[in-house]
């Protein structure tokens, strides 16, 4: 056993040029864990209380925090049933919503035409119609063109206006007066569930 292991120098807990070698040490060490820095370090010199700063040091080394830092995770809530449920046709689960006006020209005059988007909640396809008007007729109107060409749906989604950009005040004022139970209950006649 040589010497200077024998008669190790003694160094306080908390000074700077205990800290700057136990830093050495570890960084020497490639960033050891520390028993192996505490080993390395008793070679030459006795810190009392040494597990304090090691501790310490390896808690504030930028290298090992990096390393042993755990990987980020996405908070993500589980998909909807009607987002994932298999083998079943396309438009069977949708959502529906109301944007524009558009200026459209009838004649001499101009006139305004909403656009309807329903997108399918499986696959994410899209088909839009066009709304004459902005109120329950006129939405109705769009349904029942929407399901004569796209086949039974089971499920509509709407928002009622509230996720409408506030852009268009008309817009969203409209959606919300309308009368859903009246939509309700005429799509119930053909079995789709509105909500
Ligand atoms: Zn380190």
């Amino acid at each position: 056993m040589p010497e200077c292991e024998k008669h190790q120098y003694i160094l306080p807990k908390k000074s700077i040029v205990s800290e700057m070698i136990m830093r050495e040490i570890h960084t020497q060490l490639h960033h050891g864990g520390r028993a192996l820095t505490l080993s390395h370090l008793r070679r030459k010199y006795w810190v009392v209380s040494a597990h304090a700063l090691v501790r310490r040091c390896i808690n504030q080394c930028v290298t090992c925090r990096r390393l042993r830092a755990k990987a980020g995770e996405q908070k993500v809530a589980d998909l909807a049933t009607s987002r994932i449920t298999p083998d079943e046709p396309p438009f069977t689960r949708v959502g529906v919503d109301f944007f524009g006006p558009f200026n459209v020209k009838q004649g001499r005059s101009l006139v305004k035409r909403y656009g309807v988007v329903f997108t399918c909640f499986a696959i994410r396809a899209v088909h839009l119609e066009v709304a004459h008007a902005l109120d329950t007729d006129s939405c109705i109107n769009a349904l029942r063109r929407f399901i004569a060409r796209r086949g039974q749906v089971g499920e509509i989604w709407s928002d009622n206006g509230t996720n409408l950009v506030a852009t268009d005040r008309e817009l969203k004022r409209s959606i919300q007066e309308w009368n859903d139970s009246k939509i309700r209950s005429e799509m119930l006649q053909v079995n789709v569930l509105f909500t």
